[in-house]
């Protein structure tokens, strides 16, 4: 669904459990964070979601480094030290990744009152980030994979990924497609199958099926903007 709101166009995805929030900006937010973007965001968060949140977001370094955060106070923003996920077992707290082609993949558990936010271009994919994260979610929160939803946000789709051999072969075959040119990865469908073999039911995975590349410009894209695109931005809030 997409809404118009302050920031511009946001797309907030189904099956949201009540009480929690998720959006993804677009390409009318520059997705460069300052303190006035960040309260911008806050207030959209207060406004739109009626949740009072800090915000907070992390120097993204396509690792596999997850970062728990806790929630100092409400409309403030601050940005995490190196690593590549963010999650939190605290109310108020808003969870903020930075994407342009690379997937943001997002878990709630309603039960538990845990939210987690990832990074996962083709770097953090091989070294398995999603994975990596739910194993640290559940050895220091309450967090259950079986109770919990996952979202596969905007990213480069099989459609538009091409990758030379060197990163074709990091993957397993059934995640490249071969019928182009030149070899296409396909991050959803891995980033999929790692949730299924790490717990979440088929049908609690959410997927956008949109691409950033070629799916109607509404999204920043690192391969069609170059580097000076912005960033889209997924937020999730509990
Ligand atoms: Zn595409």
């Amino acid at each position: 669904m997409i809404e118009s709101t302050a920031i511009g166009r946001i797309v907030i995805p189904r099956e949201i459990p009540p009480g929690f929030a998720l959006f993804y900006t677009t390409r009318d937010f520059p997705g460069f964070l300052s303190e006035e973007a960040a309260r911008g965001l806050t207030s959209l968060i207060a406004n739109r979601f009626g949740i009072d949140a800090s915000l907070s977001t992390c120097r993204q370094v396509h690792g596999a480094a997850v970062r728990g955060v806790r929630t100092p106070r409400p409309h403030t923003w601050n940005e995490c030290d190196s690593c590549d996920a963010l999650y939190s077992g605290e109310r108020n707290a808003a969870l903020g990744i930075k994407v342009a082609d690379c997937l943001p993949v997002t878990m709630i558990d309603p039960v538990h009152s845990v939210i987690a936010n990832v990074h996962s271009g083709w770097r953090g994919a091989v070294q398995r980030i999603t994975a990596e994260t739910i194993a640290t979610v559940q050895r220091e929160t309450r967090f259950d994979a079986a109770a919990s939803r996952a979202w596969l946000g905007p990213s480069i789709r099989v459609c538009c990924f091409e990758v030379g051999e060197e990163v074709a072969s990091q993957f397993d075959e059934r995640y490249v497609d071969r019928s182009y040119p030149k070899p296409h990865a396909d991050l959803p469908r891995f980033t999929r199958d790692l949730l299924l073999q790490h717990g979440f039911a088929e049908d609690a995975i959410v997927d956008s099926e949109l691409c950033t590349r070629c799916d109607g410009s509404i999204f920043h894209s690192f391969r069609r903007d170059g580097s000076a695109g912005g960033r889209n931005l997924a937020i999730v809030v509990q």
